[in-house]
């Protein structure tokens, strides 16, 4: 098998299930409960916090971390608990046009509870014009919410221009959904105040993530239940889950370089291989995240495709996992003015360190003679 679909999601590391064995069978208790079993995973809890901001270089005094479901919750909690909390101050929200819809959907709902919404075009290289934003703010934005890297075609976006432009308004609040960012790129996360995190995309297990806020923002919770992680999450801690997520994590921060070296060893023999094949459009570009690489077909079927190299078991992608199933036009590369088209027919193939450039080159092999074997139609 080749698995090249590892922005939908990521295969379980051997450390990750290991460790999540280990405390789901032996350090099962609710950290929430008064005895001896329970309040040991509670301190445990609090040690992988201050892990977690020390991995990410986070001042450990300045941030709290809220453990969540996973990035979907994590954005939704921070988009709606913040805004709805500070409606009073203003009515003005900025986001993307080329969000995860677990963003964009959230600022559809705000827009329904009456706040004016900008979503922000994109440069050629995925970029965000500073000067643009700058003239767009006014005294009533309180929030502006942009991802670190695109999932679509990884593009990685300006945050710390961002925060420099908006500076001068100590009101907004900048959130970043980081998903696919984290041991991916290099950004300085220090610019933002609020920032959502995933596991399983880093080689961690589904359902667990977390949300990383600035002490002194108050948050109006989703959920409401026992009032745990001080009332802003309620719900029975998932500790051996969060244990799993932090060995996810260390190994993607720790071993960063490691990672980013057998990657781009991968995403350059594609990106050269893919660039001498006559129907395709490379839609990333070299100086993005090297963990995504994105192509349309120019006259084909990206669905006929991609079923045909999963019938020789090599495992690509759509547009996202979260929007395969529709057959609409991927809204990313429309913000990037593709043609319709091209916009139809992406394929997205999605990288980890475990790639290896061999299964690049069975890659290539097969996806030419699938090219030539299929006829020419596009919807
Ligand atoms: N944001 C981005 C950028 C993503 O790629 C994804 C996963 N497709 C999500 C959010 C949702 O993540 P989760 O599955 O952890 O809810």
């Amino acid at each position: 098998m080749i698995y090249f679909d590892n922005a939908s999601t990521t295969i379980p590391s051997k450390e990750v299930l290991e460790e999540f064995i280990s405390c789901a069978s032996n350090s099962f208790a609710n950290p929430s409960s008064l005895h001896y079993l329970g309040m040991k995973n509670e301190n445990e809890i609090s040690r992988i916090k201050t892990e977690i901001l020390n991995l990410l270089k986070l001042n450990v005094s300045q941030y709290d971390v809220i453990f969540t479901s996973g990035a979907t919750e994590s954005n939704n909690l921070a988009i709606f608990g913040t805004c709805r909390q500070y409606k009073n101050r203003g009515n003005h929200i900025i986001t993307t046009k080329i969000e995860h819809e677990s963003v964009l959907n959230p600022f559809k709902e705000l827009e329904k509870e009456g706040f004016k919404v900008t979503y922000l075009d994109v440069d050629e290289e995925g970029k965000i014009n500073i000067d643009y934003l700058k003239s767009l703010i006014t005294k009533d934005t309180i929030f502006i919410s942009i991802m670190g890297v695109n999932n679509e075609v990884g593009n990685i976006l300006n945050i710390e221009e961002i925060k420099e432009a908006i500076k001068a308004y100590p009101k907004i609040i900048f959130h970043s959904d980081l998903a696919q960012s984290i041991g991916k790129v290099k950004q300085d996360y220090r610019v933002l105040d609020l920032m959502t995190l995933s596991s399983h995309k880093i080689h961690g297990l589904k359902g667990v993530g977390c949300l990383i806020k600035k002490k002194n923002i108050v948050l109006k919770p989703l959920i409401y239940g026992g009032e745990q992680q001080n009332n802003i999450r309620s719900g029975t801690i998932d500790f051996p889950n969060i244990v799993g997520f932090k060995v996810a994590l260390k190994d993607a921060i720790s071993n960063f370089d490691k990672h980013q070296e057998n990657v781009k060893k991968v995403y350059v023999f594609l990106y050269e291989s893919l660039k001498s094949i006559d129907s395709i459009k490379i839609n990333s570009k070299m100086n993005w995240c090297p963990y995504i690489l994105s192509i349309s077909l120019k006259n084909k079927k990206a669905s006929v495709v991609i079923e045909g190299l999963s019938n020789k078991e090599i495992y690509v992608n759509g547009v996202s996992a979260c929007n395969s199933k529709k057959n609409e036009p991927s809204y990313v590369l429309k913000a990037f003015n593709k043609d319709d088209t091209l916009a139809f027919n992406p394929i997205r193939i999605s990288l980890s360190y475990l790639n290896t450039v061999e299964e690049a080159k069975v890659f290539i092999e097969e996806f030419k003679s699938i090219l030539s074997s299929i006829r020419g139609e596009t919807r």
